[in-house]
């Protein structure tokens, strides 16, 4: 077994790191707190060519690995979370199409990601549908024509003021079916006079491309990740085509999991990428911070609490590795490991933060400290993407 990174690998963490460095850290408190969409930064990502990372080679995308793209999303979150969830969030949206989609499908629904840095939204929850996702009620109803029809609602969808297409998963036939299906909607106009058509304003509303209102509500006020745009979205009467269908169109559930066991891995990344900067910060501050006539990183409690932090993030990391491996090898307990991932992360990120923000004492209760955010912005790892209990559930069930 080899923990070093391959050349390749090497030059993804190197320039990623370099990106934070130079056009994410510098304002981050800033941009935090103007709340704007940083569809600038995501752009010269996109540039940079380190957004959709999972979009097949056939179609000129990069077809990265899953311990590349965890390194890459690590690196990013290091920066800002809020943005690598952003960032992140299209190939939640898209790996589905890469995985189970037909040829025609991933042109014509991942061709324009290649050409452009255009926004994908996966719409998985419902008001009344979150952890439960098999009670969602969002359906579609095929017509006489042999067309579908999609009506339902959507929450706290990620991109969803900016998105051009969303991956929407719903009920087939009616609302209490049992079957899933997953099926892509893409915007009537994902390009205008040749440009993405990515609105500087968030949006209301979209027509989508066979007909039908996809409706956006205003974007949520969140108490941390401010830097990445949540919002509910409505169907109204969507017109789908079987061709906008994945796979089969009762195996929805399956591919499903398919995208979450993907998914989880890069949600540890962004977890662990928090805790390391939260780590450093801390650091820093208690190596300059003085009281009693010495460092606060010598005094012994303290020292304590910044080495329990340094292990929660090693491990966090290993745990990230492992499973990003077990996912790239499609090992059949790779779902066990990701779900391990995502709360060995979550853990290392909310306590990283807390501990790091008690170790500024007053200055880190402070917004110009940026401890302050790290700690608002690590509760959500916990919960998307299946809150910890889910995430027990998983591998309970593997274990027995
Ligand atoms: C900022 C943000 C971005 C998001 N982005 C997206 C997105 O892009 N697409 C998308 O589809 N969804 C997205 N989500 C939704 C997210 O995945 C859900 O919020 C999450 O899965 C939890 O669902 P819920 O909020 O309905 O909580 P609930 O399911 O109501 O759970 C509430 C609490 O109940 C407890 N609980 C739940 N189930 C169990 C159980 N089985 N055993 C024991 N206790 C349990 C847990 O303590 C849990 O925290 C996002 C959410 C947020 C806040």
């Amino acid at each position: 077994m080899d923990f070093r990174l391959n050349e390749e690998q090497q030059m993804y963490v190197d320039t990623v790191r370099r990106f934070v460095k130079n056009e994410i850290l510098p304002n981050i408190l800033q941009i935090d707190k103007s709340h704007e969409f940083p569809y600038g930064i995501i752009g010269k990502a996109w540039e940079l060519g380190i957004l959709n990372l999972s979009i097949p080679k056939e179609i000129k995308g990069f077809e990265m690995d899953a311990v590349s793209t965890a390194l890459i999303i690590k690196e990013l979150s290091y920066g800002d979370t809020g943005i690598s969830t952003s960032a992140m969030c299209n190939d939640l949206a898209n790996t589905v199409i890469a995985q189970h989609g037909n040829a025609r499908q991933q042109e014509e629904y991942l061709g324009p990601y290649v050409k452009a840095p255009l926004l994908a939204s996966f719409c998985l929850t419902e008001p009344g549908a979150g952890s439960d996702n098999s009670s969602m009620s969002t359906f579609i109803a095929k017509r006489a024509d042999g067309k579908y029809v999609l009506n339902g609602a959507k929450c706290f969808i990620t991109n969803a003021s900016y998105a051009s297409q969303f991956t929407v998963f719903c009920k087939v036939g009616k609302p209490a079916a049992q079957f899933l299906a997953c099926c892509i909607v893409p915007a009537e106009e994902m390009f205008r006079d040749g440009k993405p058509n990515v609105p500087a304003k968030p949006q209301t509303e979209l027509a989508a491309k066979g007909g039908g209102r996809i409706v956006i509500g205003k974007p949520e006020e969140k108490l941390g990740q401010h830097l990445s745009n949540t919002a509910t979205v409505t169907f109204e009467d969507v017109i789908v085509d079987e061709s906008q269908i994945i796979g089969d169109r009762r195996q929805g559930f399956k591919y499903l999991i398919d995208v979450l066991d993907y998914a989880r891995p890069m949600v540890a990344a962004i977890g662990v990428g928090l805790a390391r900067r939260a780590l450093d910060l801390t650091l820093q501050y208690t190596r300059e911070r003085k009281q009693f006539g010495q460092r606060l990183c010598d005094m012994p409690v303290a020292r304590e609490t910044l080495v329990a932090m340094w292990k929660k993030v090693e491990l966090a990391e290993m745990a990230l590795m492992k499973a990003a491996v077990k996912v790239q090898e499609r090992d059949e307990d790779r779902g066990m490991y990701s779900s391990l991932a995502k709360n060995t992360a979550a853990e290392a990120a909310l306590y990283c933060a807390n501990e790091g923000l008690h170790l500024h004492g007053g200055y880190g209760f402070m917004q110009e400290y940026e401890i302050s955010k790290l700690v608002r912005d690590a509760h959500i790892i916990d919960i998307y993407e299946g809150v910890r209990e889910v995430q027990h559930m998983i591998i309970g069930r593997e274990l027995v």
